[in-house]
């Protein structure tokens, strides 16, 4: 009876002690009129509303901004650079063409003279607005480039890189160079499960190899922006951040291996969950990693075209 009631009393405490722990509201539930500006250093910095984080850049000479989130998100984005830099913005760069990272080019495109993007993301920007009925909501990148793309803009220079699928077939790096702040757009998701979305193109071998082309390529000094990330550990970050999430696709594939091997299907696989990786458990999806480990069974008994 004693002990019937110790057990009761410390699973009630576990509760309260959870709850008073609980994690800070999401970035991506902020509501509408509540977006972070966070400056990093030397004119970069970032916003956090709804969606993939945009990463922006503020000089005597230009406003440079990447990714656009989603039209209203994108609208107060804007509003707050204009005041802060008393410009418009000059240049947009989108990182990849999802969704939450293209929806508002719209607005933070309107005053460009350039959007700039991988040349793959105007067709899957395209492919991706046919499946969800909103074409006549996109505006597409007018630049595109294949593996490297730069630009002075003013006392900073504006560096893109291209190191092949990864998140998805066009992905792109984004590096501040004097500022040394990249944006890495989705090819971090922080400490939490990722979208891997092999309609587009994604392909997790090389995500592997792009992380640690990154990794190799930039330094200690330099600090990330991610796409998104696990509310408790955000979404900036150093370059080891790049290693968690290579060790984390790794993990996936040994476990996606692991069950085609046993002879099960990718939802018994999924199931099986992942060990080491309790910190990617987002609250509001469990069972994100398992469907990870499913996707990535699926990309590893595909037999592509
Ligand atoms: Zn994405």
């Amino acid at each position: 009876m004693h002990r019937r009631r110790f057990l009761r009393t410390a699973s009630t405490l576990a509760g309260v002690s959870l709850g008073m722990s609980a994690l800070p509201l999401p970035a991506s539930n902020l509501r509408p009129g509540a977006g972070l500006f966070t400056p990093i250093r030397r004119g970069a910095g970032r916003f956090e509303s709804r969606g993939g984080t945009i990463g922006w850049l503020m000089n005597d000479d230009a406003l440079v901004v990447v990714d656009s989130q989603f039209p209203e998100s994108a609208a107060e984005c804007r509003d707050g650079l204009q005041k802060r830099s008393g410009r418009t913005v000059d240049l947009l760069i989108n990182s990849h063409h999802h969704g939450d990272h293209t929806g508002g080019n719209s607005v933070l495109g309107a005053d460009a003279k350039h959007i700039v993007a991988h040349d793959k993301v105007p067709m899957l920007q395209r492919m991706q607005a046919e499946q969800r009925g909103t074409l006549d909501a996109q505006t597409y990148a007018n630049t595109t480039f294949a593996e490297s793309w730069h630009q002075e803009i003013g006392d900073e220079t504006v560096r893109l890189y291209h190191f092949g699928p990864a998140h998805t077939a066009g992905d792109a790096i984004i590096h501040f160079e004097k500022a040394d702040v990249v944006h890495m757009g989705d090819l971090v998701f922080n400490y939490r499960h990722a979208y891997i979305d092999l309609g587009a193109g994604a392909d997790t071998a090389n995500w592997m190899t792009v992380l640690e082309r990154a990794h190799d390529q930039f330094t200690d000094n330099t600090v990330f922006i991610f796409g998104h990330g696990n509310p408790a550990n955000g979404v900036l970050g150093r370059r080891e951040n790049l290693l968690v999430m290579r060790d984390y696709l790794g993990a996936l594939r040994d476990a996606a291996e692991a069950g085609i091997n046993a002879g099960m299907s990718a939802i018994e696989t999924g199931a099986h969950g992942l060990e080491g990786f309790q910190s990617h458990v987002l609250q509001g999806n469990p069972d994100g990693i398992a469907g990870n480990i499913a996707t990535v069974f699926e990309e590893m008994t595909t037999v592509k075209e």
